[in-house]
């Protein structure tokens, strides 16, 4: 089986100005030496604001740590007043971008073929989409997670080659751990990262959905990283309310 590098990637949604994001990824630079940041992946996401102030603090200091953003137009320039596009998020150095994270789906009304427009626009611009999947609590309770997920999987990743989705990377976030402090139990996340996988060499081929990094997102911290990790078909988390503080993240980062 390939061996799938670690990913911990901070979403920092709508916290911290640019002074204020300085200061966290100066001491997350300070927190995680060159063997722990080139064993882990370590990427955040901040506000479009603050991207130009952590490119420069990244890129003048050469920091093994990587960012990118929140959202992205599904276009690639033109008249599309407030948005920001793929290329512009490229021309800044951003790596990464998340795309149809729950709160964009249920705030900003955003569908599958728009999610599945947008993991085009990114990897259009050489960008890798953190593609966000996951159900409610109805859907859970009734049982239904899998099938969700795996809907949810197949339409945004429609009409992309096999190649285009190994630079993919999948976050499974249950919408009813994220921000609520009830987080999937290690098992949990395992059988739909599992099931992401198993659907992935469905579609494509087991060669592509091995290379697949996937990560499991919703109320991780310091203290149940480690179990979560130890999942076969978990590669990363998505972390939201933990990694606004230094600490915490670099110790989620230090995990195994
Ligand atoms: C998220 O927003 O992607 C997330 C996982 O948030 P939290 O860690 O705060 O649950």
């Amino acid at each position: 089986a390939t061996q799938r590098r670690p990913l911990m990637a901070g979403n920092w949604k709508m916290n911290l100005n640019h002074l204020e994001a300085i200061a966290l990824v100066q001491k997350l630079a300070f927190s995680l030496n060159e063997d722990q940041l080139t064993a882990v992946e370590t990427v955040v996401l901040p506000p479009f604001v603050d991207l130009r102030s952590v490119q420069t603090l990244v890129d003048g200091d050469k920091l093994l740590i990587r960012y990118g953003a929140q959202d992205l137009s599904p276009y690639q320039s033109g008249a599309y007043t407030g948005d920001i596009s793929g290329a512009m998020l490229a021309k800044l150095g951003c790596s990464y971008v998340t795309v149809g994270h729950s709160e964009r789906r249920a705030y900003h009304h955003e569908d599958d073929a728009l999610v599945n427009a947008k993991v085009g626009a990114a990897l259009a611009n050489g960008l890798t989409p953190i593609l966000c999947v996951g159900e409610g609590l109805e859907v859970r309770e009734e049982l239904r997670h899998v099938p969700h997920c795996c809907d949810q999987l197949d339409a945004a990743l429609a009409g992309l080659t096999a190649e285009q989705v190994t630079k993919v990377v999948v976050a499974y976030e249950p919408v009813w751990a994220i921000g609520t402090g009830k987080t999937a139990t290690p098992e949990d996340a395992q059988e739909v990262c599992g099931a992401v996988r198993r659907r992935l060499a469905e579609r494509f081929d087991p060669t592509t959905a091995d290379q697949v990094r996937i990560l499991y997102g919703g109320s991780v911290k310091s203290s149940n990283v480690a179990a979560i990790m130890a999942q076969p078909d978990v590669d990363g988390a998505l972390v939201g309310g933990a990694s606004l503080d230094a600490d915490e993240f670099s110790q989620i980062c230090r995990f195994p």
